[in-house]
């Protein structure tokens, strides 16, 4: 029996997210026709926030309406937009093959991997209903809201410890909790978090429900356990943040691309370039540092150039028409 495979793309993309829609608008107004694939949560973090204040050229947007816009900008040049779900990929030759959940198959001269990162959350009932009410996992994106507030960080890593102190410059008081008596996070970050004026710990607590009240509703407090006597008792707080790690949507590329120790992809330095050639990542996918927006679409972008690039040097005959992005880049 033969199989009928589709012609393949010069670029697809898997995700929907400011990193794979930015690399979507490099590469279509390239003329390179981009394929995305924009998986189970189109818009990806920024979906989930709520007023993004420091996208630049927007005073204030609605997270989700930003992502619209960078959809359809995105469609706009050209890029062919799939509302499925790639559920397997082959990275093994060129053109590199992947399927989605609907059956379809896709073919693709180069990839670009977006598939972003998803905070994990402590997984209270109360936490999730109040997400956007005062409950968020990104102090650089929602910290402004809560200037002269009372606020409590969940966590004892690198995260809830930069979280602590960005909030420190806004918050009235941070309080962090903690389930341990001891900090994971690096020593300068505990250094500075212990002398910082308006900073407390509350060591060996965990949050057993964040409370609300008022209408609209808004977290008003948050309960919690000290694990060392099981004692309940009350905080009350404006916000909570929860930094307790995140976790890159990765599994897909288990066994094919290179990936660290906690699941990010690797890429060379100064470059989106993962270990399999033709195949690029961006966004918060492989960073776990800045996970902002307008990194994520900073290295979309990159990842975009360095696909054209690539396939510059594979087929050196390409019409000087679908070179543009480096004309674009230089010009
Ligand atoms: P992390 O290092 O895994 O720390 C997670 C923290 O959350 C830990 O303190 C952990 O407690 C706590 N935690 C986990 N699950 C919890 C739960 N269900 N309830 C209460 N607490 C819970 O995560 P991260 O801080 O996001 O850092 C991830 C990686 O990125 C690390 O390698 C970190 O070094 C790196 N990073 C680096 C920087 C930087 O270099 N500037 C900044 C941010 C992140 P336990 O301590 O008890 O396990």
């Amino acid at each position: 029996m033969t199989i009928n495979l589709p012609a393949p793309d010069r670029v697809l993309i898997l995700g929907a997210g400011p990193a794979g829609y930015t690399a979507a608008i490099y590469a279509a107004r390239a003329g390179l026709s981009p394929r995305l694939v924009a998986g189970l949560q189109p818009g990806g973090q920024l979906t989930t926030t709520t007023e993004v204040e420091n996208w630049p050229g927007e005073v204030a947007i609605d997270g989700t309406a930003l992502v619209e816009k960078m959809r359809v900008q995105a469609e706009h040049y050209g890029t062919r937009i799939e509302h499925d779900l790639v559920v397997s990929l082959d990275l093994s030759a060129r053109p590199f093959t992947a399927r989605g959940d609907s059956g379809a198959i896709w073919r693709a001269d180069t990839l670009i991997v977006a598939t972003g990162a998803q905070a994990r959350w402590l997984g209270l009932p109360s936490e999730q209903a109040l997400r956007g009410a005062g409950v968020s996992a990104c102090a650089t994106c929602d910290g402004f809201f809560f200037r002269g507030r009372d606020v409590v960080v969940v966590g004892g890593g690198n995260s809830a410890v930069e979280e602590a102190l960005y909030l420190g410059n806004l918050a009235r008081a941070v309080t962090l909790v903690h389930r341990r008596d001891r900090l994971r996070a690096e020593h300068i970050l505990q250094d500075r978090l212990f002398t910082h004026p308006k900073i407390t710990v509350r060591w060996n607590h965990v949050v057993e429900e964040v409370l609300a009240s008022g209408s609209p509703v808004s977290v008003s407090g948050v309960r919690l356990r000290d694990v060392r006597t099981g004692l309940l008792s009350d905080m009350p707080a404006d916000g909570v943040f929860v930094a307790i790690g995140h976790d890159p949507a990765t599994a897909l590329f288990r066994g094919q691309l290179g990936l660290d120790s906690e699941g990010y992809v690797v890429t060379a330095p100064d470059s989106t370039r993962t270990s399999v050639p033709g195949v690029f990542a961006a966004g918060d996918v492989r960073d776990r540092h800045f996970r902002q927006a307008v990194t994520a679409a900073g290295m979309g972008c990159m990842a975009a150039l360095e696909a054209d690039r690539f396939l510059l040097e594979a087929d050196p005959d390409r019409t000087p028409r679908q070179a543009t992005v480096r004309e674009v880049a230089h010009a």
